[in-house]
């Protein structure tokens, strides 16, 4: 195992709460790990609602979700922070000289004075498909995220969803079909209840003609059920069992099965973390953000204290007092840590980088 990153903060999660904590840690000249499970920042906002308006952050009229997250991600930019992403914060630890230790899914380690729990309603993992046995297909014919192009090559490929990720999925197969490229799938099925899929219009165009040059077949149903065929090789998924609009059943034939049925949240390991939770909430002090646990802050949609509103303004006020919290704790003997403007501080410009 490589060596823990031994560092002063670590936040979990980079929503917009987690982005702009790594902002005003920085102001008090601490630099930031920062975990999350998506393979890009921005947590909710880029999740569920990337090209919807947000009209309530201040001195902002209007924004997407997407656009939020590109400028609390570029506010931190003078900070130079370490994303760790498509990991998950498994473990939480003390250690006897008081440090806590990290341990993420993909096996990165931390060893840090603080830790800034940022987690929204839970870590975004990818929803499965629900069929009985399916478990067993799951990383060789049934995949949440693309596989190599080559697992694909010759094979009947299904995709189940209606995303912009199903459809570039589709399109791209569907493309490999037209130029007659040697990781060319069979044959490339886009599953969904509706014959009607969320994407940009180009995309929905391009689909559009491949359907037309039959090198993309849409079915409309719902999977119920698996196809299995047992040999001397082993259990192989064959198909999938589809329930149509009209009732009926069928079966669509399948050698590989890609599922791109959005994000949920799962609030995961965290409720292991010996952190007292209240409905699913970490409660903290308002005054710092600090929970029972010394070092350890909650921050944004996870927290709880007297009058709290799930807001990304109240999210970012949180972060503020919690990083001043911080850098007292993380310097006990020092002076209390002095409010300083960044119109005037040449300090706080210093680390912003324009002095
Ligand atoms: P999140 O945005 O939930 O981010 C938490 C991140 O932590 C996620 O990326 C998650 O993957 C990660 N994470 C969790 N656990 C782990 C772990 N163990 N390891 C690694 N990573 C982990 N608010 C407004 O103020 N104005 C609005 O107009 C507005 N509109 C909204 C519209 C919709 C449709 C929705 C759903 C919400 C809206 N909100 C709005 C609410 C706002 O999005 C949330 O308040 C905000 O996203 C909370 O930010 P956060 O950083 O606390 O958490």
């Amino acid at each position: 195992a490589l060596p823990p990153i031994e560092t002063d903060c670590v936040v979990i999660g980079a929503g917009p709460v987690g982005l702009f904590q790594v902002f005003q840690l920085g102001l008090q000249g601490l630099h930031a790990q920062v975990v999350d499970t998506l393979p890009a920042v921005g947590g909710q906002c880029l999740a569920l609602y990337p090209d919807k308006p947000i009209y309530d952050i201040p001195g902002l009229p209007v924004c997407t979700g997407r656009e939020l997250a590109e400028r609390l991600l570029q506010q931190t930019r003078p900070f130079a922070p370490t994303f760790h992403l498509s990991q998950e914060v498994a473990e939480l630890a003390r250690q006897a000289d008081g440090r806590w230790h990290l341990l993420t899914s993909t096996g990165t380690r931390f060893l840090t004075r603080t830790v800034f729990i940022a987690a929204g309603v839970g870590a975004f993992v990818a929803r499965s498909l629900r069929l009985e046995g399916i478990a067993a297909f799951e990383g060789r014919q049934v995949h949440y995220q693309t596989p190599a192009a080559a697992t694909l090559a010759g094979q009947r490929l299904l995709i189940n969803g209606a995303d912009d990720a199903a459809v570039q999925t589709a399109v791209e197969a569907g493309r490999l079909r037209q130029s007659a490229d040697a990781n060319a799938p069979r044959s490339v099925t886009l599953l969904h209840r509706k014959d009607a899929f969320e994407a940009a219009p180009e995309l929905l165009a391009e689909l559009a003609a491949l359907r037309a040059a039959d090198l993309v077949r849409v079915a409309v149903g719902q999977a119920i059920g698996l196809q299995t065929h047992d040999s001397a090789q082993g259990l192989r998924l064959t198909g999938l069992q589809i329930a149509t609009a009209d009732d009926e059943e069928l079966t669509l034939p399948a050698d590989q099965v890609l599922v791109f049925l959005g994000l949920a949240p799962r609030l995961g390991p965290l409720a292991d973390w010996g952190l007292a939770m209240e409905r699913k909430l970490l409660p903290v002090d308002p005054a710092s953000c600090g929970t029972e646990l010394p070092g350890i802050f909650a921050v944004g949609d996870i927290n709880h204290y007297p009058g709290k509103r799930k807001l990304i303004l109240c999210g970012f006020h949180e972060a503020t007092m919690a990083a001043f919290a911080a850098a007292q704790w993380l310097s006990p003997n020092q002076a209390p840590v002095r409010l300083q403007y960044t119109t005037t501080s040449t300090q706080l410009q210093q680390r912003l980088g324009v002095a």
